[in-house]
């Protein structure tokens, strides 16, 4: 699977904000928007123009798609989909990109960041219902129990990201049986259950363009 391979905390320094690409690091004082908060590159500091309107829309659907790890074509197939639904398109988005799994097992707790929780269903370290799933883009539904493979429970750097990100907290749409390692996704998300400041609808205006 294609993905982006480069230094991800200048992705951060790009949009302005903390994406949380980078897990542990990104909660300690060696996060790069807390120690240098400006845009990378040379001339990164002295970029000062006042951006138009296509630059705004452009740099909130960057900061979107890169919260989520995924590459351009991956992104508008996912905002086709959500046009295609009913309601609001922004809102839809925002759903249907909370439900990829491997946001879920980030969610959950069983990974540090959501390239790592990629990692983890990569190895097959993950079931659905019972069954292993690799594919980090499955789309789970409500009623779905996602859960640590028994064996995958006792590797060490598996533990070490649950014993991390435990204390992150789990978002009110899904459940965590924190003993078993196992979580259900309750319903689907709302917009009120994501929390990040991203202005959806300034996605759909540059698609829409
Ligand atoms: Fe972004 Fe994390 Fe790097 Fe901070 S440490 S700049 S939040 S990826």
């Amino acid at each position: 699977m294609a993905r982006y391979r480069g230094p991800v905390c200048r992705l951060c320094r790009r949009e302005g904000m903390k994406l949380f690409l980078k897990g542990e690091r990104c909660y300690k004082e060696k996060c790069a928007i807390e120690r240098r908060n400006q845009p990378p590159g040379q001339h990164g500091a002295a970029r000062r123009r006042k951006p138009r309107a296509y630059g705004i829309q452009l740099r909130e659907k960057q900061k979107l798609r890169r919260i989520y790890g995924m590459l351009e074509g991956q992104f508008r197939r996912t905002f086709d989909d959500a046009n295609r639904r009913k309601g609001v398109t922004g809102e839809n988005l925002l759903q249907l990109l909370e439900l990829r799994l491997d946001n879920v097992v980030f969610s959950l707790g069983f990974a540090t960041s959501r390239s790592q929780a990629r990692q983890v269903l990569r190895h097959g370290h993950i079931t659905v219902d019972g069954r292993r799933v690799n594919v980090p883009s499955f789309r789970v539904k409500p009623g779905m129990e996602i859960a640590l493979r028994e064996r995958s429970k006792e590797i060490a750097q598996v533990g070490e990201a649950v014993e991390f990100s435990q204390g992150r907290g789990i978002p009110p749409w899904l459940e965590l049986n924190a003993g078993a390692l196992s979580g259900k996704v309750l319903e689907a998300p709302t917009r009120e259950d994501i929390r990040f400041p991203i202005q959806e609808q300034l996605i759909v205006e540059l698609y829409s363009r």
